[in-house]
């Protein structure tokens, strides 16, 4: 039913929208947990004579990957070191991390947690009797400033009551940043160079999903944090469960494609992740697995991680494979051994789990810890928990099949693609790690586009940041832009092209559907135009079969890459008759516009490196195994907006802590 005095469905968009021009000294592009840190440590820096902005294409209070809420926060250093924080990344990431980077980050992240405590962020704690399970969580017994010893599932994360996670941050970055200075649910789909300075970043366009208008914002720096990619591949979820994805909705390779399109490099493009989490509802596993100490068994009932056979098999990938902790990939690599012989589906053993914590605990504290198995899931992915129900599983007496999802493209979680950075000007830095701007400094999270900065997921080669590590990334990224921007204060953005140039590139496709929407009498079928829908089977189709997609069991090879390079381009070329008919559609054809280049520079990349560096994550049949002598180093990659050609290349990778 309509809601009073609101029209019926999409709002309709107009031919000629308006045209709304912005200048500031920093931009910040995006409003997830990267955003949020630079928004909120922005003002601290910035000078009374400069400005700043941010837009989201969302709303900030539930945008981005957080927007759930989550139930761990998966990066506190506490009592580690930041060397074992890079020793740990580096294994799971299959030795190929940018170590200055991460080393940097494990110094500063706690800071952003003990903020989020401060702003009301439940905490668990362990109770005086040092107890994890029972602890009673969000019952504050000191901060953990304080000395408190949070509840930590593995080495690395903590505990946390965290359903409104993101609004809590996204609070603070509101107030911090000022409402006034904030552009909510606005799109940015390019950036925009300099027309007199050579790759220096001068703005960007992008259009309101909510009223016809187009946004023109020049700025002196930049940040773009628009998370990973998601619905780049089919993914498992069809028909009925069709949206339904582990990554978030929002996230569509804008980081990558907005970048990647003025110049900037790449990195580790080849490197993805699929996750294995529960089937269909794509529940989180970690608190199973670390918390709850549960066992995943194949269909025969075996714990097949355990067996001689999957030992035998991760020898093979040593030192990653027979290092304490398991890879991520490799995890999902036995897995997937196991179903490729048919000896899936493989279970997650919440029955044996739950039974054997119950041994040691009274009825009160097994029925407390049955509600957690359940809030696991209701704190931040709630469909889950809708399944269980749906499914009549009661995880105490009736174990639930786990699987690898379909692919995602991401740089903070377990992935490692995105942006080539800046490191810190320290003399331990490599030089080659360092990126130099006209002025001859340095500023950390800087691209190779000059003022052009990135944090969280749109960082390369430094996963396992996570909710907290891109939020202190943003922190980071806020006082080098307002470095940047100070240094460079008589730099003046101009831009290149006319403001009708840029409205007409941005409503292209609703012209198109005005133009030809009554040339058939059913609206989505047109020989003129291809809708954003349309489009998306086909991109799914694609990568699906040849891009090493869940139809190959994530096998790829020379000749299918040929193939999936031949049809991406083709769809570029139809990218051309996208038609949008309303604000909904326009943000749709954008977004197939964006994750259409981010799979290429994906599968451009797994191309290029003749190996097959993360087994479980993705396979390229005519190179199997890992080639250290050949391959031990980073693979960058880069689009020239001039020319329009890419250039694929190896860049070397410094070893910087030792093991
Ligand atoms: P995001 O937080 O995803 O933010 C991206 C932002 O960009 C959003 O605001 C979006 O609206 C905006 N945007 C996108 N495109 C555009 C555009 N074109 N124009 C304008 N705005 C745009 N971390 C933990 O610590 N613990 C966990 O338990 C945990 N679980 C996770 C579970 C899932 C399912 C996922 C996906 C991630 C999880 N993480 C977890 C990781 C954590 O959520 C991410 O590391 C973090 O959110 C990355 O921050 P980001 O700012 O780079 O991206």
């Amino acid at each position: 039913m309509a809601l009073p005095n609101k029209p019926k469905g999409e709002l309709k968009a107009v031919r000629d929208p308006e045209v709304v021009e912005k200048e500031v000294d920093v931009l910040i592009v995006g409003g997830g947990m990267a955003a949020c840190g630079t928004a909120f440590e922005m003002k601290k820096w910035l000078g009374d004579d400069q400005t700043v902005l941010l837009c989201d294409k969302a709303a900030m209070e539930r945008s981005g990957a957080v927007a759930q809420g989550l139930s761990a926060i998966n990066t506190y250093i506490g009592d580690n070191s930041p060397e074992d924080y890079v020793r740990m990344v580096r294994n799971d990431l299959m030795g190929l991390v940018r170590e200055d980077l991460i080393f940097d980050l494990g110094c500063y992240v706690d800071d952003s947690v003990h903020l989020f405590e401060e702003w009301g962020l439940p905490v668990w704690k362990k109770t005086d009797d040092g107890k994890n399970l029972d602890g009673k969580k969000g019952q504050k017994m000191g901060t953990l400033k304080g000395g408190a010893t949070p509840v930590r599932t593995g080495k690395w994360q903590i505990m946390i009551n965290g359903e409104s996670y993101k609004r809590i941050v996204a609070e603070a970055a509101k107030k911090a940043l000022g409402e006034d200075n904030i552009l909510e649910r606005v799109f940015i789909v390019e950036l925009l160079l300099d027309a007199n300075v050579e790759n220096q970043i001068a703005g960007a366009v992008g259009f309101s999903v909510r009223e016809n208008k187009v946004y023109i914002i020049k700025c002196k720096t930049m940040m773009v944090a628009c998370g990973g990619a998601v619905n780049i591949y089919q993914p498992r979820s069809v028909g009925e469960g069709k949206g339904r994805a582990w990554y978030p909705v929002w996230n569509a390779g804008s980081t990558y494609t907005m970048c990647m399109k003025v110049g900037a490099e790449l990195t580790m493009m080849e490197n993805r992740f699929t996750p294995a989490r529960f089937k269909d509802g794509y529940g989180p596993v970690g608190a199973w697995f670390l918390l709850f100490k549960a066992k995943a068994l194949n269909g025969l009932g075996e714990n097949y991680a355990a067996g001689d056979a999957a030992k035998a098999e991760l020898e093979r990938f040593a030192p990653y494979g027979t290092a304490a902790i398991t890879p991520t990939c490799l995890r999902n690599h036995l897995m997937l051994f196991e179903m490729k012989e048919g000896r899936g589906p493989i279970m997650m053993d919440t029955v044996t789990a739950l039974a054997t914590l119950g041994e040691t605990m009274d009825k009160k504290e097994l029925k407390h810890l049955e509600s957690e198995a359940w809030e696991d899931f209701l704190d931040m992915t709630c469909g889950q928990a809708n399944l269980w129900c749906a499914q009549d599983c009661e995880p105490e007496k009736k174990n639930s099949e786990i699987m690898p999802t379909e692919p995602y493209l991401l740089g903070s979680h377990s992935g490692c693609c995105g942006l080539w950075a800046s490191g810190p000007d320290y003399d331990w830095v490599p030089e080659s790690y360092k990126i130099k701007a006209r002025n001859g400094k340095v500023y950390k999270q800087m691209t190779t586009v000059e003022g052009l900065f990135t944090s969280g997921d749109g960082v390369g080669g430094s996963g396992h940041k996570f909710s907290s590590g891109s939020h202190a990334e943003g922190r980071i990224a806020a006082k080098q832009m307002v470095r940047f921007a100070k240094d460079f204060a008589d730099f003046t953005p101009t831009l290149a092209q006319s403001k009708d140039e840029l409205v007409d590139m941005i409503y292209k496709p609703v012209r198109t559907f005005l133009d030809n929407c009554e040339y058939t009498t059913a609206i989505d079928i047109n020989p003129n135009y291809i809708k954003p829908e349309g489009m998306m089977y086909r991109l799914m189709k694609a990568t699906h079969e040849y891009g090493a997609g869940t139809a190959t069991y994530y096998m790829t090879s020379s000749k299918s890459l040929e193939v999936v390079m031949d049809l991406l381009q083709t769809m570029r070329e139809d990218c051309e008759k996208m038609a949008a008919g309303d604000l909904h559609e326009l943000m749709r054809a954008w977004e197939i516009e964006h994750r259409i280049w981010t799979v290429e520079a994906h599968l451009r990349h797994i191309q290029y490196r003749k190996e097959t560096r993360y087994p479980g994550f993705y396979y390229q049949a005519d190179y199997p195994g890992q080639d250290d002598e050949n391959w031990f180093c980073f693979v960058n990659s880069k689009f020239d907006p001039k020319a329009k050609q890419w250039d694929v290349f190896k860049k070397d990778y410094v070893k910087i802590i030792a093991d």
